[in-house]
């Protein structure tokens, strides 16, 4: 008897699917020289949309502990994400007014890049990280940070301690969550009963509507529309009080969230009018969700029709970054070194690696001046207007980026 994959929030079985980007692997194992003639493990890179609770998710293919425990993506190398950490911080603390007498709590803090910020206000922060060399570097920074990863089991141990937060956040981690009902609980268990949640994830309206076919990986287990995630925090005694959208990621939502009981917190109108603006573009019903995969095939002929273009006339093409996204990308359009000589990326843990699948040579972004080639490829395609003015000198030799996504085009 086969059985097929059912929701990770509402157990119904998962039989539509949002988009099939083929067999990829996982994109951030990054090769070294010596593994370039070894197998590397592909899995199935398909999304499934819930016919019941609308929740868009991939089967759990593999277990987090054998991505997240040794972790390429160091958080502290983006300056735009450093500063919008910053931001955030600022905004919260204005906002709940947190002072010493509080405690943060961050899940999936990464290197400290968000908690430094409360440390350095002298608000008491702890950070809960699994990748243990990424955690290093937060305690090295002077940031407490547990390693281990974040459910019931792990927020009643601390609650038995007497650690729960004022403040309990977690930017881009709700995504990564295969049991996300075990998280969730977590959250509720480890809130004091006046405190506030906020979660940072990528909202699958703005994923469906600009293509970002590439913001899809096996890290990433499941998609957010304000309407599921509201009824999975729901389901476990959490209201969403407000919602911010935000532009990181290539468009994103900050939920705050908070104990059903605190009636002291009340639904904001942009919660509402989010609420509504999901349910007249359809994300309460099937029928979008079936349009959606014809888009993501069209978008990768477009990339491929420059890319061929611009090798016919012979011009040069280099990579400009590294991050996992640029995997799914390159992987489901088929782009090796016969369009990317090359790639670049800021992260020391990256250079001298390839690219999981493409094998396409990382080195440091210097390399750019010395080779001057006529185009730079944009991966992370969210930082673009950051990248295009750091690396603006290219275009004392005529050099031009490419950005594949929303639309690909040449600037
Ligand atoms: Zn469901």
């Amino acid at each position: 008897m086969q059985i097929g994959p059912t929701c990770r929030f509402c157990n119904a079985p998962l039989t539509h699917t949002l988009v099939d980007l083929g067999m990829s692997p996982l994109c951030e194992s990054f090769l070294k020289a010596d593994e370039l003639n070894q197998m590397e493990p592909f899995y199935p890179l398909k999304v499934y949309v819930c016919s019941e609770c609308f929740l868009a998710q991939l089967e759990e293919y593999v277990k987090p502990e054998d991505i997240f425990t040794e972790y390429a993506y160091f958080s502290s190398y983006s300056d735009s994400w450093l500063q919008h950490a910053k931001n955030y911080t600022e905004l919260m603390i204005e906002r709940f007014k947190l002072g010493k007498q509080h405690r943060v709590i961050e899940l999936a803090s990464n290197d400290g890049y968000l908690l430094q910020y409360f440390v350095e206000r002298g608000i008491p922060a702890l950070g809960i990280e699994p990748a243990k060399n990424v955690a290093k570097v937060a305690v090295e920074k002077g940031i407490p940070t547990i390693t281990e990863f974040f459910g019931v089991s792990l927020a009643r141990k601390m609650a038995d301690e007497g650690t729960k937060a004022d403040l309990l956040l977690g930017n881009n981690v709700l995504a990564q969550v295969p049991d996300l009902n075990d998280f969730v609980a977590g959250m509720k268990i480890s809130l004091k009963p006046q405190g506030v949640i906020t979660i940072e994830f990528p909202h699958l309206m703005r994923l469906m509507e600009g293509n970002q076919f590439d913001t899809i990986y096996h890290e990433h287990f499941s998609y957010f529309s304000f309407i599921a995630v509201e009824k999975i925090f729901a389901h476990h005694g959490l209201t969403l009080f407000d919602v911010e959208e935000l532009p990181t990621h290539g468009g994103s939502i900050r939920i705050y969230g908070r104990h059903g009981e605190d009636k002291a917190k009340p639904v904001t109108e942009r919660a509402k009018e989010l609420k509504e603006r999901e349910i007249r573009a359809g994300y309460n019903r099937m029928e979008i969700y079936s349009t959606f995969s014809e888009k993501v095939k069209e978008t990768k002929r477009k990339i491929l029709d420059i890319l061929i273009d611009e090798r016919r006339k012979g011009k040069t093409i280099v990579g400009y970054g590294a991050p996992g996204k640029g995997n799914t990308l390159l992987n489901y359009c088929g782009i090796r070194n016969d369009f990317l000589d090359y790639t670049v990326d800021r992260s020391p843990y990256k250079h001298g690696r390839f690219t999981p699948g493409t094998h396409i040579e990382i080195f440091p972004p210097d390399r750019i001046a010395k080779d001057r080639p006529d185009y730079l490829f944009i991966l992370p395609w969210n930082l673009k207007d950051e990248i295009i003015k750091q690396m603006s000198f290219i275009r004392d030799w005529g050099g031009k980026f490419i950005v594949p996504i929303p639309e690909p085009m040449i600037l």
